[in-house]
């Protein structure tokens, strides 16, 4: 899994880099009608070979297009658009400037890749504001929005492969003393550094969410009882050699209780939680940084007459 708190930087980034390139595209279109009107010679950056990397969106985007982020179809072809656009254009305005007659078929082409540009890049901003939405900005890991649907989608796949899922929940100790000892702005940079520590631990495919203020809740599919123990076990240890670094030497240690149980057998993700919250206060009771899985209580003894 990614770092979460660069994710969130980087989704939020994205965004508003769609919005400038937008703007930007705009301007720029307004430019280059104006060259073709006027049959001047057009400046560089319509002329210009490499005349979409003097844009800010160009630059941006070829400098980031191996960025986990960005390496994905959509964005590629808006990369794509926005290159054959300035061919189109430079093609366009060259000819203008030489000779009256420019074909109407060959400025529609240049408009339609304009629209399409436009279009692609809101499509592209609504579905990183829609992911961005999901996460919650002091972590950067998903809030919990949809956190019971995905659980949902996790409970049917158990039961489809035979695989059981575990859900863990997983809660920071003694952390009211962290902001009591060091005020609530580096309270928060534990958090975010412990939710860094936690998530760069986990599976590809594992689930992350922030459960409520210094509690998570994961879900690691294809998971029983000993692969789950095995990597909470990890996550624990992981948080626990790795204080947070406050610069200037100095450095807060924080460590996590981990309570967790199987997604089988009819154990619906509500059940799941209950049942992961009962074995998260036993981990409490029992000194705190553990990791317990939930046991069935042990039936009641008989009384016996005496
Ligand atoms: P325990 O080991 O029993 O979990 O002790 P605890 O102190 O962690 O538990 P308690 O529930 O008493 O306190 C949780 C604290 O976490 C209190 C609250 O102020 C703090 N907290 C919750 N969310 C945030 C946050 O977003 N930022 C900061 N700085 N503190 C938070
Ligand atoms: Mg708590
Ligand atoms: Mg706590």
């Amino acid at each position: 899994m990614s770092q979460p708190p660069q994710a969130s930087a980087e989704l939020g980034d994205v965004a508003a880099l769609l919005d400038q390139a937008i703007d930007e595209q705009a301007a720029w279109m307004h430019g280059v009608y104006h060259a073709i009107i006027r049959r001047a010679e057009p400046g560089p950056e319509i002329a210009g070979d490499n005349a979409h990397l003097l844009t800010r969106f160009g630059l941006w985007y070829e400098t980031h297009r191996a960025d986990p982020l960005v390496a994905q179809p959509a964005f590629r072809a808006l990369g794509e658009l926005h290159r054959s656009l300035h061919s189109g254009a430079r093609i366009i305005c060259g000819r203008a400037s030489k000779r009256p007659d420019i074909p109407r078929e060959e400025l529609e082409a240049l408009a339609v890749k304009s629209r399409n540009f436009v279009a692609q890049a809101r499509r592209l901003q609504a579905a990183f504001r829609h992911a961005q939405a999901d996460l919650d900005p002091l972590t950067g890991v998903r809030n919990r929005q949809r956190m019971l649907g995905e659980l949902d989608k996790e409970r049917e796949r158990a039961q489809r492969t035979g695989l059981p899922a575990a859900v863990a929940l997983v809660d920071l100790d003694r952390f009211k003393a962290i902001n009591d000892s060091h005020g609530h702005a580096v309270g928060d940079r534990v958090l975010a550094h412990a939710a860094a520590v936690l998530a760069e631990r986990l599976r590809s495919y594992d689930l992350m969410f922030r459960y409520g203020g210094e509690e998570f809740l994961f879900c690691l599919p294809a998971a029983d009882e000993n692969v789950a123990g095995g990597i909470l076990e990890r996550l624990r240890a992981g948080l626990e050699s790795q204080p947070c670094d406050l610069g200037e030497g100095r450095s807060v240690a924080v460590t996590t209780s981990i309570g967790f149980t199987l997604m089988e057998h009819g154990v619906g993700p509500e059940r799941a939680i209950e049942r992961a919250d009962t074995a998260l206060y036993r981990a409490k009771q029992e000194g705190r940084n553990r990791v317990v899985v939930w046991r069935e209580p042990l039936p009641l003894r008989p009384e016996t007459k005496g």
